[in-house]
């Protein structure tokens, strides 16, 4: 039996790294060499004991790109040693969701990382569902593994934007400049939108200055939400991205939304948090209160190819790359916002 390295979470806080069996692929299965393997909010928070996975030891990571290492019997659309990106979540692809596109609903997923080993090992096994529904995207020949695994943050930012309506010319309001909400701003401007960014740190919002929004904002500011209306003629934006995970710090934001606009709840709130609505508001401002989680396989394939287009950049979004040895070190600056976006990095003889 042949083994492979793989960053494995055995309780909150415990990932270690081990040596564990290479998967095998069974029919309509892929088996992925990972070579890039993106580091999330959700896995920091998973790790910090959020929704542990019920089968421990387990491991983590939905953002993998590599090379296709073995295909299962039945599996034909794919050569050994060919590039691909990897959509994470495995939709049974007949269930009332499934079957309108909304892939990310599927009464009965499960994904990497979520149920099944995930992309923070050197070998990760893809399950027939995902093969199924085009998950497996063959990469671009001038985009980098590192840049593959960002398609699948970028795609939960396309997903929030086509939910939120979004059309050229409108405002938007980017509530939080950590990795997904410079995401957000990039997927925004893509759509031709004007954006405004808002955050408590000023190394953020020069950030998000260099990447093309029009207005940063400092959160730190009791009039912050006054200074949205004022860019905006009074009104307020056309689209609120609250892309935090903190109820009571959104809710700050409600005011910043014009009447008619929407509001989306991006960021993962923790359970057990409600915050208040003024129903009144919802219904004579024409509020549209809405959230988008995850994506579509249709979002993550466009996502790929926006990045090997190269109509949206994203290499400098990529502040850290981490070896599988250095999960430890990674999680910690992670959960200490120290880095904008993490990559794990598993070399391999293609150097791209
Ligand atoms: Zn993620
Ligand atoms: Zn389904």
């Amino acid at each position: 039996m042949k083994f492979m390295r793989a960053a494995v979470v055995h309780g909150k806080g415990d990932i270690r790294l081990e040596s564990v069996p290479v998967p095998t692929a069974a029919e309509g299965e892929l088996v992925v060499r990972v070579r890039g393997s993106g580091i999330c909010a959700t896995d920091i928070k998973t790790l910090l004991g959020q929704g542990l996975p019920k089968n421990l030891p387990a491991i983590l990571g939905h953002e993998a790109a590599g090379t296709v290492f073995q295909t299962g019997p039945g599996v034909e659309d794919f050569a050994l040693g060919e590039r691909v990106a990897v959509y994470p979540i495995a939709a049974c692809g007949e269930c009332f969701y499934c079957t309108r596109g909304r892939h990310n609903l599927c009464l009965h997923e499960f994904g990497l990382g979520h149920g099944i080993d995930g992309g923070f090992a050197e070998y990760v096994r893809i399950p027939r569902q995902i093969v199924n529904i085009g998950g497996v995207v063959k990469i671009p020949a001038q985009v980098t593994f590192e840049q593959a695994a960002v398609a699948e943050p970028l795609s939960c930012c396309l997903a929030a934007a086509r939910a939120s309506g979004l059309t050229a010319g409108a405002t938007v309001l980017v509530v939080g400049a950590g990795p997904m909400g410079l995401m957000h701003l990039k997927a925004s401007l893509w759509h031709g939108a004007r954006v405004i960014v808002a955050d408590v740190r000023a190394d953020r919002l020069a950030m998000a200055e260099s990447m093309g929004a029009s207005h940063c904002l400092d959160a730190n500011d009791e009039g912050v939400v006054d200074q949205v209306c004022q860019l905006t003629g009074g009104l307020g934006a056309d689209v609120v991205v609250a892309s935090l995970g903190v109820p009571e710090v959104m809710e700050r934001y409600f005011p910043a939304v014009r009447n008619g606009g929407v509001f989306n709840i991006f960021g993962g709130p923790p359970a057990g948090r409600p915050v208040p609505v003024d129903f009144r508001w919802i219904h004579y401002s024409e509020i549209i209160l809405t959230g988008t989680f995850a994506s579509t396989p249709d979002d993550f394939r466009q996502a790929l190819s926006l990045i090997g287009s190269g109509e949206i950049a994203v290499t400098d979004l990529i502040s850290h790359r981490f070896g599988l040895e250095d999960m430890l070190e990674a999680v910690d600056l992670a959960r200490r916002q120290e880095i904008i976006k993490g990559v794990v990095i598993i070399p391999g003889e293609d150097e791209n």
